[in-house]
């Protein structure tokens, strides 16, 4: 649940990984900005979990980063153990990228058990890493999160507009970052993304705003922008992102397939 004042949403922020953290909260509470803390390592979590304590807008996540597979395999029983202590997931998820091949089997393994970990307990929403890898990521969710209580987010995604189809009809949310919005490859994307699946996010401090770390602060700043290339009202789009989290958290279900979803509904008014 989160508060009734909630403005704002950032779906996907490795708070732990600011050195002014404690202010990074206050800022949350400040502005009202729901911000999910995703975490690279079970290990990890606990202290999130102790420092969201009297933060209502920050959430925490359970992550094992596809990146940090090859040395953290083994905390894989520590993920399994504190899974029921949450609702959020992340950050988890594939990445094929070169610096990450050697492990992408290992990867594809424990991508797996989280999945079915996950799909076991149910009412888990899932923010999840998906480079290079993203018809991956989808076939894993297929075979292993069947549960229509568990909510798939896709953070940061790079895929193509069939992958963004096949998602689509997966039931699969997308958290929007600036990163997304300043590539001018994504825009079609942007454009075609419906408005009942959009989130956004951070991702910082790994993306950068004016030379300094993103902060959840700015996420008013990616609304408008995203609002601008979908050609919609700014406070509109702030008000239906609210929206679409408040629904996946209240009935912890999937949103309904879509199997007539027009690729080029958004772009060509049609
Ligand atoms: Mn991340």
């Amino acid at each position: 649940m989160i508060p009734a004042t909630s403005r704002w949403v950032d779906f996907h922020c490795h708070l732990d990984l600011y050195r002014d953290h404690q202010r990074l909260l206050r800022q949350c509470d400040e502005a009202s900005i729901v911000t999910l803390g995703v975490t690279t390592t079970p290990k990890a979590f606990e202290r999130n979990a102790e420092m969201a304590v009297g933060y209502p807008y920050v959430l925490v996540g359970l992550g094992l980063h596809p990146q940090l597979v090859a040395e953290r395999a083994g905390e894989l029983s520590l993920f399994e153990k504190l899974l029921h202590r949450t609702q959020y997931v992340g950050e988890v998820g594939l990445d094929a990228g070169p610096r990450f091949y050697a492990s992408f089997q290992e990867q594809r393994r424990i991508f797996a058990r989280i999945l079915r970990a996950c799909d076991e307990q149910g009412s888990k929403v899932l923010s999840i890493h998906s480079v290079r890898s993203v018809s991956k990521v989808l076939r894993e969710l297929e075979a292993n999160l069947p549960s229509r209580t568990c909510v798939p987010v896709l953070h940061w995604f790079t895929g193509t507009r069939s992958e963004m189809a096949r998602a689509i009809e997966m039931g699969c949310c997308f958290s929007v970052n600036m990163e997304m919005i300043r590539s001018e490859k994504m825009r079609p994307i942007l454009r075609a993304l419906p408005s009942d699946r959009l989130l956004t996010e951070t991702d910082g401090p790994f993306v950068t705003i004016d030379e300094r770390a993103i902060r959840p602060t700015d996420v008013p700043a990616t609304v408008s922008l995203l609002a601008e290339i979908r050609a919609v009202d700014s406070s509109l789009l702030a008000q239906q992102i609210l929206e679409n989290l408040r629904g996946l958290l209240l009935s912890n279900a999937r949103p309904e397939p879509r199997r007539q979803f027009s690729l080029f509904k958004a772009q060509d008014g049609t």
